[in-house]
């Protein structure tokens, strides 16, 4: 912060400039169009998996994501925004994730009390890490959870649909990796044993590890430190752990995915952040953009619902990092073109137009679906034919609609073709029937 008490008599400076916070974006046009485009197909989707948008806050009670999460999780041991709200004293924490809430509110609002739910939601969360692609302080997940429902072909049907959004997207590149934890008993005599068999090697193990022995070694397989990696390698296999169900639970899940074509690999080290998962879980992750290869990861957590409050009922879920899915696309070339007007209102300079007539005319045009933006500039200086021409073009209109006072005076409109067939070519309108004027401006829309 910069000095609060200037003396008065001091010439006034400039004041600092103000930055966004560290990790935390603007997204900005043309880049926001493809958020837009990426929810909208999203939306589509859900709809068609009859999936319904839940929408909850960013703030929630500290204590749901330290009870959620888990103490030992990275998430509530370094990186959660928390705070006390100064005026009542609640412990509060921005989300950095979105199913603990989700499963709050479901809680809260008796959602489950007539059978299970289809839920999705888009939005923020964040966390206290250390910028880097594809990693930020405020980014943006979008998840499924299906709450009140067991079963393997639930756990297929996420999947899924996960797997059809990559398809709608056009993205490729994009591997499934499935793992499953068991049960809770288990998965305690696993603990054991990988607590017996790093307490062996305890001489191999980073800092982290050594803290993490008595408390969550599970998260240990989950090193990214090379040095470890042969010892994590050759730890007890929670596989080898499982029981009967378990099993039988894991294999119908891979003869469902089989079934309908869907390719994984098996991968025993994939353990995800959160406490709360159980049975499956699993992660999509691509090679093309570095270290941050994950883009969505999920699973089931039969045990959170209770662990809430709520009465016991299973869960299984995702959620994907819309930065790293964007960035995706990006390295895939499956962008759309940035949006452009159909129509760019070019209006003559000085103060003989009568605006009231163009304007009227414009918002008939918009009424019936065409896109048209107006040339704007302070004033009447709108600046010459030849300025505003060359915005109508940086626009990427096709058209471009000039208001001469001569046309607008017989009641017309002069249209000028900017671009694709017939670049160049000038026709009239007239203004008194702007359902066949869109008509004719919709009729050829440009393909790039
Ligand atoms: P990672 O291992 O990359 O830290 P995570 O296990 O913490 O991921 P989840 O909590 O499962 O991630 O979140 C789901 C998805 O959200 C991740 O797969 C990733 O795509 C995205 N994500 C997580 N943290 C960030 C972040 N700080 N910035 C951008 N995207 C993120
Ligand atoms: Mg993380």
């Amino acid at each position: 912060m910069q000095e609060q008490n200037d003396a008065p008599q001091r010439a006034p400076r400039a004041p600092t400039r103000l930055v966004a916070v560290k990790g935390m974006n603007d997204i900005l046009p043309p880049e926001s169009a493809q958020w837009e485009w990426l929810e909208e197909t999203v939306r589509r989707l859900m709809a068609r998996y009859a999936y319904r948008n839940i929408r909850t806050p960013i703030v929630e009670p500290t204590p749901l994501f330290v009870r959620s999460l888990g103490e030992v999780t990275d998430i509530v041991e370094k990186e959660m925004y928390s705070f006390v709200d100064h005026l009542n004293g609640e412990a509060l924490t921005l989300r950095p994730e979105a199913t603990a809430g989700v499963v709050r509110a479901a809680v809260e609002h008796s959602l489950l009390y007539e059978g299970g739910r289809r839920l999705y939601y888009m939005g923020p969360m964040f966390r206290h890490e250390r910028p880097q692609r594809g990693r930020y302080r405020q980014f943006h997940q979008i998840g499924a959870e299906v709450l009140g429902f067991s079963g393997p072909e639930i756990d297929a049907e996420v999947i899924l649909l996960a797997t059809a959004l990559w398809r709608e997207l056009g993205l490729e590149g994009i591997r499934l990796e499935i793992n499953t934890l068991g049960q809770p008993a288990e998965r305690v005599a696993h603990r054991k044993a990988l607590i017996e068999y790093f307490e062996a090697h305890q001489d191999l193990l980073d800092a982290d590890a050594r803290r993490r022995l008595h408390s969550n070694p599970l998260r240990i397989l989950d090193t990214k430190n090379p040095d470890m990696q042969a010892l994590v390698e050759n730890a007890p296999k929670l596989t080898d752990f499982l029981g009967d169900a378990s099993q039988r639970y894991f294999e119908t899940l891979q003869q469902l995915l089989d079934s309908v074509g869907v390719s994984y690999r098996l991968n025993p080290r994939l353990v995800r952040g959160m406490d709360y998962y159980n049975l499956t879980v699993f992660e999509f992750v691509t090679d093309r953009l570095g270290a941050q290869g994950t883009v969505c990861g999920g699973g089931r957590y039969d045990g959170l619902i209770e662990q809430i409050g709520g009465k016991p009922a299973p869960a299984v879920g995702w959620a994907l990092g819309v930065e790293r899915i964007l960035e995706l696309l990006r390295e895939c070339d499956r962008t759309p073109p940035p949006p452009s007007p159909d129509a760019y209102a070019i209006i003559p300079d000085g103060d003989d137009i009568p605006m009231g007539p163009v304007l009227g005319f414009l918002e008939g045009l918009r009424g019936s679906g065409v896109a048209v933006q107006m040339h704007a500039a302070s004033g009447a200086q709108r600046g010459s034919m030849k300025s505003q021409f060359r915005r109508a073009d940086a626009s990427g209109a096709l058209y471009a609609l000039i208001f001469g006072p001569e046309e607008l005076a017989r009641g017309e409109v002069s249209v000028k073709t900017l671009r694709g067939e017939g670049a160049g070519s000038q026709f009239l309108l007239p203004l008194s029937d702007v359902a066949s004027a869109a008509v004719r401006l919709k009729s050829r829309t440009l393909s790039e």
